[in-house]
């Protein structure tokens, strides 16, 4: 349902609150937006991290809908942060990226049960493909913001993000900080992997090479596809980071490509892990 005819969108309007949308100024990719939605009408409603929100907007062709992990931390009240990547002829992202700063919008509150309290164990290892870094990105702020104030979650979370090109990880630094301020209350592992390792695209040895999926596997040493050779990030110690994922019940989490998805359910049963969680943004 690309477009809703004018009947059906002022329904679904009418069960929407008004709110307002800018395309944040960030350095990286042009297909790559961070945006922000501030509500009209006040402070966002209270929701879990991992949730998703329906955004609308009248677009030249009618009005469109579409679902959207929210990246930023429930603690923020005054907006919500979304991560998208342009989908060149889609119904509603190449609108989203050329809108006006404060373009009117419309917002469905938030709803899913991508959250961590679902995954039921302290051990998470998150899985991400492009902007399905989002949900986990609502999360680990969440978690960094609960270590900040003296209340730590207590969570183990390893978060590995792939991308075709290492310009493509978003968010790397505040990521890559959290990483180094890994204490006994706060402990996350971040690693990012390029599927095409380019140097002029800003990849060195700090990532991994390889689909992530593939790195998964091979993390565990489970079979490879021998035609993409796969490295870790040369900081990561291969038995240590396996070690800590299997010192306590874990879950998988993951979010994006359909390919990738697919390709992890039958390492997480191989390995025993408690729960495979899916956030699925479009079908193969
Ligand atoms: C619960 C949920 C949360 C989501 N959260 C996010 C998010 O945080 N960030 C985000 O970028 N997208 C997210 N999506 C996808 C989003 O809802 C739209 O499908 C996407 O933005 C494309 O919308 P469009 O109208 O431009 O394209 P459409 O006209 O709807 O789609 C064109 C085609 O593009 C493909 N497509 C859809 N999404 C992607 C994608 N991400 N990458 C490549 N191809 C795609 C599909 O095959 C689709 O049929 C989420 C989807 C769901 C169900």
């Amino acid at each position: 349902m690309a477009v809703l005819n004018p009947a059906a969108a002022a329904a679904l309007k009418a069960k929407m609150q008004p709110a307002r949308l800018t395309r944040l100024a960030l350095p990286g990719p042009e297909h790559l937006g961070v945006f922000r939605v501030r509500l009209a009408d006040g402070a966002v409603p209270l929701y879990q991290a991992g949730q998703y929100i329906t955004l609308g907007m009248d677009t030249p062709a009618g009005f469109v809908a579409r679902a959207y992990s929210i990246a930023s931390c429930p603690l923020e009240l005054d907006a919500y942060q979304l991560y998208i990547v342009r989908v060149d002829g889609g119904a509603l992202t190449p609108h989203l990226f050329t809108a006006a700063p404060d373009t009117p919008c419309f917002v469905m509150p938030p709803k899913g049960h991508f959250t961590l309290a679902k995954a039921q164990v302290r051990t998470v290892v998150m899985v991400a493909t492009g902007t399905g870094l989002a949900p986990f990105l609502g999360q680990i702020r969440t978690l960094y913001r609960l270590h900040e104030v003296g209340v730590p979650a207590g969570y183990r979370v390893v978060l590995m993000h792939g991308c075709a090109h290492a310009d493509e990880f978003g968010f790397r630094d505040e990521l890559r900080s959290y990483g180094r301020a890994r204490s006994d209350d706060f402990d996350f592992t971040y690693l990012a992997t390029a599927s095409r390792p380019d140097e002029g695209h800003g990849w060195t040895e700090e990532h991994g090479s390889g689909r992530v999926n593939e790195v998964f596997r091979s993390l565990f040493d489970l079979p490879t596809d021998a035609r993409r050779p796969v490295t870790l990030p040369n900081d990561v110690d291969k038995v240590k980071l396996r070690n800590l994922i299997r010192a306590e019940p874990a879950a998988l989490m993951v979010c994006g490509n359909p390919g990738m998805i697919d390709h992890l359910r039958e390492p997480a049963r191989q390995l025993g892990m408690t729960g495979f969680m899916v956030e699925e943004y479009w079908k193969a």
